[in-house]
């Protein structure tokens, strides 16, 4: 039989699990404080009775992670985690410290199935989609091993988060709850590689998180040629879908695009993309791209990057930044440790 993972539930339905095992609601609620405080058996939840902790031994587990790796960047302090899964699989995550707070880039998903040719993480494909356990763990751990609170999520690590859409729905809304980490919407980003009905839908939930959408191009011709997605929508569909999450949210959208020397870099393409954005509630945040080993993508030159910015700024009035990098010597770019890893062994 599966044991019910615990820290996947809300406290409410911890409640519910003490109930219909014979105990008292309460217990739930102090089996919730005690996964709060970071109980890695039961048996360190004292306030738990013997014969409820012999039953929680037999039908429930409380998900474990160990840190594999763990690289501090010299030059910001970023921190750089390749944790172990249960079941041997790995994930990536990052903590950064930023003026408005800590920040954690954390993976949705044990590779990717997107296939987008400059990203490290999709190049053996899809492994699995992360419980919300999972995705919750990867906080709590980079909070204990810095030892420093966690204020603000981005879902930018390994994966596409929607691609693996009810398991993020509710790790989203766990980490809401105060009972287990209160980290508000307006404090999330999500990105995505635009899955236009995954999208709509979560428009549809109302949540209050800032929505990062990869564009990466800025006609389909040319997304078609470093991203499989837009065979699949054109930015026609693509800018609908985020025109209707606008307007149902009220939200800004975060528009990213990894600047590629000579792939997307071109003045003509900072007009158009300048163009396909003007007037949208829209910001642009420029990322020269990180080169992975196995592709030969380049980083726009410095010059390419300003002219970039101040045609889509100074033309199209697209409010635009380029990506301060950090961790830029220690990999910190998601999915190359894990692509590592694989190598090594
Ligand atoms: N699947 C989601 C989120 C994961 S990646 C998405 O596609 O949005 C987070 C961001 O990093 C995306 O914008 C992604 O396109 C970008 N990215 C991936 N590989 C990169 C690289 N080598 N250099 C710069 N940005 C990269």
């Amino acid at each position: 039989m599966e044991k019910t993972d615990l820290l996947s539930l809300f406290p409410e339905e911890l409640e519910q699990f003490a109930v219909s095992h014979g105990e008292k609601a309460f217990r739930g609620r102090q089996l919730a404080q005690g996964l709060a405080n970071g109980a890695r058996c039961f048996r360190d939840i004292t306030t738990l009775p013997a014969r409820f902790v012999e039953t929680l031994e037999q039908t429930a587990e409380i998900r474990g992670m160990e840190t594999e790796r763990k690289l501090v960047s010299k030059l910001d302090g970023t921190v750089k985690f390749l944790f172990a899964l249960q079941d041997g699989e790995a994930v990536e995550s990052v903590f950064m410290r930023y003026r408005h707070g800590n920040t954690v880039c954390i993976s949705t998903q044990v590779g990717c199935r997107m296939g987008c040719a400059f990203c490290a993480s999709t190049k053996a494909g899809l492994v699995r989609s992360l419980e919300p356990s999972e995705m919750l763990l990867q906080v709590r751990r980079a909070e204990e091993e810095t030892g420093e609170t966690v204020s603000n999520i981005v879902l930018m690590g390994m994966g596409e988060p929607l691609d693996n859409y009810d398991n993020v729905l509710r790790f989203l809304r766990l980490v809401n709850r105060k009972e287990v980490l209160g980290i508000g919407m307006r404090h999330i980003s999500l990105s995505t590689c635009g899955l236009v009905e995954r999208m709509d839908r979560l428009a549809k939930e109302d949540l209050q998180l800032t929505l990062s959408v990869s564009l990466h191009a800025p006609t389909d011709e040319k997304r078609r040629e470093i991203m499989p997605i837009a065979r699949k929508y054109s930015l026609r569909e693509l800018l609908a879908a985020c025109d209707r999450y606008t307007a149902a949210t009220g939200r800004r959208i975060s528009y990213e695009y990894a600047l590629i020397a000579g792939v997307n870099d071109t003045p003509e393409d900072a007009h158009a993309l300048g163009k396909l954005l003007r007037g949208r509630l829209a910001h642009l945040n420029l990322i020269p791209v990180n080169p992975i080993r196995e592709k030969a993508f380049r980083r726009s030159e410095q010059q390419a990057i300003q002219t970039f910015a101040q045609i889509t700024e100074g033309t199209y009035r697209v409010s635009t930044t380029v990506r301060r990098r950090l961790g830029g010597d220690i990999d910190a770019s998601c999915g190359q440790l894990r692509a590592n890893r694989e190598t090594r062994e």
